[in-house]
């Protein structure tokens, strides 16, 4: 590989928005036979909203789930304080607020015990969700990501928010298939909406449930398995991931920790840009050979 050749090559990456941060990135990406790309802000715009409420009383659900939410940074958090004020419910503040990484939230409310989150969250603590598994179900298979609402560990309802996708993601799954890449989708979503997603782009392997500190050994193993893996996310949850895969791949609009990360930096939040980054990486190499 002469210098020279990457140089050229990095440049012409550059010109059509993909920063590659080193000529041994432009090399190593020739060889990859993995893409494992992030669901949330990845496949999808990360612009979900609130689709559907169950329960007895959905007003007061979604009332004490946003008030739940509302110091909550997460993107699903996000939605249901918007639902809840284009509806105009007053949202005040809860008095005890503990964020749990890949489960949920647990808080207190008016002197109630008020949990939002997913089945993980509730099985921690002891909350029986019977009564409401058929609808979580349901709206599982349309690709929602249904949340639970527990009060005074009692479930009372659930709230479901769906995310659309990039219009970029089925194609780029489509190319990287052509190019013989396998592609998988690694989430902390449960399994039924990832697998619903996953159809719709065509991605053949879903990992799913898998906890934000858990997404990096995910990677490790399927390195181990000798894999060659990009990892392709926008950092929210997912920096340690990008870190540990062969070639990192951070998408446009994400974080800022994600293009500090990246070993290839998307600028344009496109996903078939990976695709041109592995052909300009093949076509840089043949000409070196
Ligand atoms: P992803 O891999 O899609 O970015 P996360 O690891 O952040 O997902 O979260 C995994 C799951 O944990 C979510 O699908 C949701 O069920 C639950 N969860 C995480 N954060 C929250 C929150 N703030 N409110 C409710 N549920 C949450
Ligand atoms: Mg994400």
């Amino acid at each position: 590989a002469t210098p020279t050749a990457l140089m050229v090559g990095v440049g012409k990456g550059a010109e059509a928005g993909i920063l590659i941060r080193g000529g041994e990135y432009l090399e190593r990406a020739q060889a990859l036979n993995t893409v494992v790309f992030d669901k949330t802000g990845t496949l999808t715009k990360g612009e979900p909203s609130v689709t559907d409420i169950v329960g007895e009383n959905k007003e007061e659900i979604l009332r004490l789930a946003a008030i739940a939410e509302k110091g909550s940074e997460h993107p699903l958090g996000e939605a249901i304080v918007r639902a809840a004020r284009d509806k105009g419910i007053l949202l005040k503040d809860p008095e005890k607020f503990e964020a749990v990484p890949g489960q949920g939230i647990s808080v207190t409310i008016e002197g109630k015990d008020v949990l939002v989150g997913n089945r993980r969250l509730m099985q921690a603590n002891g909350i029986d969700i019977g009564g409401f598994e058929d609808s979580l179900r349901s709206l599982e298979e349309e690709g929602k990501t249904a949340m639970l609402v527990a009060v005074n560990k009692k479930a009372a309802g659930a709230i479901a928010v769906a995310d659309t996708l990039k219009e970029s993601s089925a194609e780029a799954v489509t190319e990287l298939k052509k190019l013989g890449i396998e592609t998988i989708m690694l989430t902390g979503d449960n399994e039924r909406t990832a697998k619903a997603i996953a159809r719709q782009v065509g991605i053949d392997r879903v990992i799913a449930n898998v906890l934000p500190g858990e997404k990096e050994n995910v990677i490790k193993k399927l390195r181990a398995e000798g894999k060659v893996v990009a990892m392709v996310g926008d950092g929210i949850n997912d920096a340690p991931a990008l870190a540990a895969s062969d070639i990192g791949i951070a998408v446009g609009s994400g974080s800022d920790v994600a293009k500090e990360t990246g070993g290839i930096v998307l600028i344009r939040d496109d996903l078939r840009d990976v695709v041109a980054g592995i052909m300009l990486s093949r076509a840089t190499m043949r000409k070196i050979k």
